[in-house]
């Protein structure tokens, strides 16, 4: 296996992949025996929940294993000592260190969880991604996980899929390793919902493909190394006629026009990307020519359970600083919570996140056991960004005026979240997948 990696990449060689894979599995790994036995310790003497959400650290989990867990509490150490103490700084800057932080969380191994142990990655299935992205939500703003997810389970799972060993060497072992950062170009702004109806165009010459169009809504844009490139590279029909394609962002002929102006995901850099005759080798091709269109739906699955996922843990976050603070903040003789409108709409909330990650986690479960889960992924995902709209919307009401200020995490929570229902798909988007699996749709 060790001969098929690169000698003098710029990531590693063959010994030190083999030392970090051994050293990342013991690190996350040799926890696992103190942790069950914990486990057990607890259980034995309270019937308390051990988390906000009371269904985390069960030995009966459904999904998740010792493994899983141990994974989680490795990637939270990272996230309180490395991540949370720069978010406030990164948010007001309006981008954060991708490089820096990539190369931390790849050191670790967490940016390949489940990809093949030759790229850099920790062989392990998807449901370990999504643990991931489940922890990822511990971090105080949605603009970094968001960032991370692209790297992940964005722009990455087509290429770990389908593309050739050569184009593996060269794009996915550096990004799991963290060396290289990637960026997905689907949306472009003439075409975000209707996907099929993108201009950017790859029109092969000899050996190599011209480049020519542009590219809207670029997470990691202004500072990824490639993209993940959707192309039209034929004239056939719409659903035919594209292609995924390695880009190299250095390429002459690649413009990042600029960094767009949000009013969330602030932390996380957005670009417009125009392409003036950029040439790029046809190698770079992911799979077959044609099928980019259907590589592309097939990683919007992974996209769109990971996006659930990771949306999941910050609601629980919001819910329990919201219990905390409306429960020592005092109107009228009580405290806030102590109202019962109050306490019964957060219970009415919590129930929500619970049938949430109750989809999830069956629709994680069903993935990777090779089951088709589009229908059920959209249900998640439409459901995560109308339930994270109601828990933003009314957790900020019960903080009254300091809901309104930028000093806590339910206002940037509020403004993040509001993507969810738009980006990887708006609601209706979603709506007219799970229409179509009903076969309710208007014929045409
Ligand atoms: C912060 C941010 C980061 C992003 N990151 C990326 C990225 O990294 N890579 C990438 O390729 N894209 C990215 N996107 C783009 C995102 O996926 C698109 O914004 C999204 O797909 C919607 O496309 P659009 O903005 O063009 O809206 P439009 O397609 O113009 O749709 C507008 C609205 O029309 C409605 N609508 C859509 N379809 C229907 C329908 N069938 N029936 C009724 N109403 C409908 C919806 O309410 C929708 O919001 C990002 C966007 C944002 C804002």
């Amino acid at each position: 296996m060790c001969s098929s990696l690169p000698h003098t990449t710029e990531t590693v060689t063959c010994t030190e992949m083999a030392q970090r894979l051994n050293l990342v599995v013991s690190r996350h790994f040799s926890k696992l025996t103190s942790l069950s036995s914990t486990r057990k310790l607890t259980e034995n003497v309270s019937s308390k929940p051990q988390t906000a959400s009371g269904s985390e650290i069960t030995a009966d989990h459904l999904l998740y294993t010792p493994e899983h867990f141990a994974l989680k509490e490795s990637l939270k150490k990272i996230i309180d000592q490395d991540i949370n103490p720069y978010v406030d700084q990164w948010e007001a800057e309006g981008i954060f260190p991708a490089h820096k932080v990539f190369k931390l969380l790849g050191n670790a191994g967490f940016l390949g969880v489940n990809k093949p142990v030759e790229y850099g990655g920790l062989g392990l299935d998807f449901s370990y991604s999504i643990a991931v992205s489940e922890e990822l939500g511990n971090i105080r703003c949605g603009g970094i996980p968001m960032a991370i997810g692209v790297q992940t389970d964005m722009a990455t799972p087509a290429l770990a899929r389908f593309g050739s060993t050569e184009l593996k060497k060269e794009f996915l072992l550096p990004s799991i390793m963290g060396d290289k950062v990637a960026c997905l170009g689907v949306s472009e702004v003439g075409a975000g919902s209707d996907v099929a109806t993108i201009k950017t165009n790859a029109v092969r010459e000899g050996d190599e493909y011209v480049v020519n169009g542009g590219k809207m809504w670029t997470t990691n844009g202004t500072q990824a190394d490639w993209m993940c490139l959707l192309a039209n590279t034929s004239d056939g029909p719409s659903h035919k006629n594209k292609s995924l394609i390695c880009l190299p962002m250095n390429s002459p002929g690649v413009h990042i026009a600029r960094k767009i102006d949000k009013m969330g995901m602030r932390s996380s850099d957005t670009a417009e990307v125009f392409f003036d005759d950029v040439r790029v080798p046809c190698k770079n091709l992911i799979g077959q020519e044609g099928m980019g269109f259907t590589y592309q739906m097939l990683q919007f699955q992974e996209e769109r359970l990971w996006a659930c996922g990771n949306i999941l843990t910050m609601m629980d976050n919001i819910i329990q600083e919201t219990i905390q603070y409306t429960r020592q903040r005092k109107i009228f003789k009580i405290p806030v919570l102590y109202h019962q409108s109050v306490h019964f709409r957060l219970a009415e909330l919590e129930t929500e996140i619970e049938l949430l990650r109750s989809l999830l986690h069956r629709s994680t479960a069903l993935y990777i056991k090779g089951n088709d889960v589009t229908k059920l992924a959209s249900m998640a995902k439409l459901k995560a960004g109308r339930l994270s709209r109601e828990v933003g919307d009314s957790c900020l009401q019960y903080w009254g005026g300091m809901g309104f200020t930028s000093d806590v995490l339910v206002s940037r929570f509020y403004r993040d979240a509001r993507l969810l229902s738009i980006g990887g798909g708006a609601d209706e988007v979603m709506l007219s997948i799970i229409c179509k699996y009903m076969d309710t749709l208007p014929k045409k």
